[in-house]
């Protein structure tokens, strides 16, 4: 038997959607040989409102596909893009700062988040004939009344920047920060890289990785997604997001 590799490597592609198509078979391909079908997708039910996912469609089947073969499945927003009217809070100026108006889940109130996650939830389980492994906000962004929606719908996972957690149990499952990369400016890039290769070599137990559509349009990301993923899998086991569920499940059985 070989030595047990000591953390766990979480890997995950944002935004999946029709959409995206073409960078999600990038970025499958790019994960894969380091992963295998160890991986969640992160499936938007209609981007912007104008990329809707339809049941019977091809991009549709292709899902049932990924999550027949083992891809874990996460509802991530309904439209993905921020539609509500903040007025001049805290929260709208940190929408559109860090998120070029993509924090849909930031200012939405608990029925109008409880509904999304409801018809979203609807659509990807008839879609991929079974559960939703869990549910990331767009931009990891959370407000309360999104909070309170997920546990009410006692949805199994969810994560932000900073921690995984379980909103059906209220208890967190693992603490540390998403590698990822931005490419909308210049000095977001270099510091995506920057963060990527500080963080792979980090003692991180349960160790993140996020890729989006964009960034295989830059030879850097990608070059840095597969030094990433290499570096992460010498000392990790990719696994997945259920795994933590079932590792607090014998925590909290033994205790
Ligand atoms: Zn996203």
């Amino acid at each position: 038997m070989p030595t047990p590799r000591r953390g766990l490597l979480l890997a995950s592609i944002h935004d999946v959607s029709p959409r995206f198509e073409s960078e999600v078979d990038q970025l499958l391909a790019l994960v894969e040989p380091h992963v295998g079908q160890r991986l969640a997708m992160l499936v938007v039910p209609n981007h912007w409102g104008d990329a809707p996912i339809i049941p019977g469609s091809a991009f549709a089947s292709r899902l049932r596909g990924w999550a027949d073969s083992g891809v874990e499945m996460f509802l991530h927003g309904y439209f993905h893009r921020d539609d509500t009217c903040h007025g001049r809070s805290a929260s709208r100026l940190q929408a559109s700062l860090m998120t070029a108006g993509e924090g849909e889940f930031l200012g939405l109130t608990r029925n109008d988040a409880a509904h999304r996650i409801g018809e979203g939830r609807a659509l990807v389980e008839d879609v991929i004939g079974r559960p939703l492994d869990g549910f990331v906000a767009p931009a990891w962004l959370y407000g309360s009344g999104a909070l309170e929606a997920l546990s009410e719908a006692a949805v199994p996972i969810a994560e932000d920047h900073l921690r995984v957690w379980s909103p059906r149990t209220r208890q967190q499952l693992a603490r540390g920060p998403v590698i990822t990369w931005a490419s909308r400016t210049r000095l977001r890039l270099a510091s995506s890289l920057a963060a990527a290769a500080a963080l792979r070599n980090a003692p991180i137990k349960v160790l993140r990785v996020g890729v989006h559509p964009p960034d295989v349009r830059h030879p850097a990301i990608v070059r840095s997604i597969g030094n990433t993923l290499g570096v992460a899998t010498s000392t990790r086991r990719p696994a997945a997001y259920a795994d933590l569920l079932a590792a607090q499940l014998r925590i909290s059985g033994r205790t």
